[in-house]
């Protein structure tokens, strides 16, 4: 089977450091906050470019944080996409905030700036922009809308640890940004991490005040915190990955470039756009079809896993579809036509042959 994303052939590409990078953890005896903790905050926030990085449990919580950090909560909106991952919209409702669902645009189906003035009220306070499936969002007009509304701009980066926007890595723009550890990711964990990275020191401490139970010492809670830590082996396996995380991100973007040659005179078959001043780093290769099912099914017939990010929109979820009926016309067209075709670093080019021309075999043209 090709898998869509493959965490573990990651594990095996750097076996012996991974497997050194967790002993030495076991043998240190401090197993939480210790000190490969401290030092991916330092190196991961000085990848991104900022001053300041909080590790924290997952990227669901690294957004919990930072909106418990600008002390957003009950009675306030949010804005976000319904077209992301739930974890957006769950991290928004466990402050007690209420999520205001964007449509997204067309071509790079992240959120439509032109749509956003409209969904401002006296009670919105942040906007979260995710960049999806490994490019930024449209942030000039986001931030521009923020400051002149004085908005909190909270980057989800979930999905584009290394992504760059006119040349400046993602993460570096919002108040706030957060990112996720989970194993597929670009840069991924063997469990679960996250951290929120931020320029501002007063916000950072704030963190990490909540993240331990408000612990300004040990046992006495100076704010009433939580516990959402980053694990000692998750950042020890991190701290080796992130030494790998701007070629792996060349690898994937080389096996997209050959998708991008292969594919493009497949007609029913929209191929993903990369907007002018991004750089992708294609956490996700995202082609679209109105034969996505019978697309799917015969690639799973050839042995091919493709995967659909995502097939409900948050706004059609059980959970959230009667409190947010939301009318969406471009994020229900996308999910209806959307299909992940394998990508990983460590994805071969014989894999990606059998893609392409089972791809091309579906459509009649191999
Ligand atoms: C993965 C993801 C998250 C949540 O991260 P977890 O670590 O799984 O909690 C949030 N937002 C987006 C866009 C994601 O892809």
């Amino acid at each position: 089977m090709i898998l869509c994303g493959n965490p573990q052939a990651q594990y095996l590409a750097h076996k012996a450091e991974i497997d050194a990078a967790i002993q030495a953890v076991l043998d240190s005896g401090r197993y939480v906050l210790g000190r490969d903790a401290e030092a991916f905050e330092h190196e991961f926030a000085a990848y991104v470019g900022v001053a300041h990085g909080v590790g924290v449990g997952s990227g669901t919580e690294a957004l919990h944080l930072a909106l418990k950090a600008c002390d957003i909560g009950v009675g306030d909106e949010v804005i976000t996409v319904s077209h992301t991952a739930v974890a957006t919209v769950a991290a928004i409702e466990l402050v007690g905030a209420t999520p205001v669902f964007a449509d997204i645009d067309e071509t790079c189906c992240t959120l439509a700036p032109a749509l956003l003035e409209q969904l401002i009220t006296p009670r919105t306070r942040a906007i979260i922009p995710v960049h999806l499936y490994g490019q930024a969002a449209d942030l000039d007009p986001v931030i521009e809308m923020a400051r002149r509304h004085r908005l909190v701009v909270i980057e989800d980066c979930a999905q584009a640890h290394g992504a760059t926007y006119r040349g400046r890595p993602v993460g570096s723009f919002g108040e706030l940004a957060c990112f996720s550890f989970y194993p597929t990711k670009n840069l991924g964990a063997i469990g679960d991490g996250g951290m929120v990275v931020t320029g501002d020191a007063t916000l950072a401490a704030k963190m990490r005040l909540l993240r331990e139970y408000g612990w300004s010492e040990r046992y006495v809670s100076h704010v009433a915190g939580w516990n959402s830590r980053l694990d000692e082996i998750q950042a020890a396996v991190l701290r080796v990955k992130l030494r790998y995380l701007d070629s792996d991100n060349a690898a994937r973007g080389r096996i997209a470039g050959i998708y991008n040659v292969a594919l493009k005179d497949c007609c029913g078959l929209q191929l993903p756009a990369t907007r002018p001043g991004n750089s992708h780093v294609y956490h996700l290769y995202v082609v679209r079809s109105d034969e996505r099912e019978s697309l799917r099914q015969h690639l799973q017939r050839h042995g091919i896993a493709a995967g659909i990010h995502y097939p409900l929109p948050v706004h059609r979820q059980p959970a959230y579809s009667s409190r947010f009926p939301a009318s969406l016309p471009v994020t229900d067209r996308v999910a209806a036509e959307v299909l992940s075709l394998p990508i990983y670093p460590e994805l071969g080019d014989v894999e990606v042959s059998t893609v392409i021309d089972t791809v091309l075999g579906f459509f009649g043209k191999s």
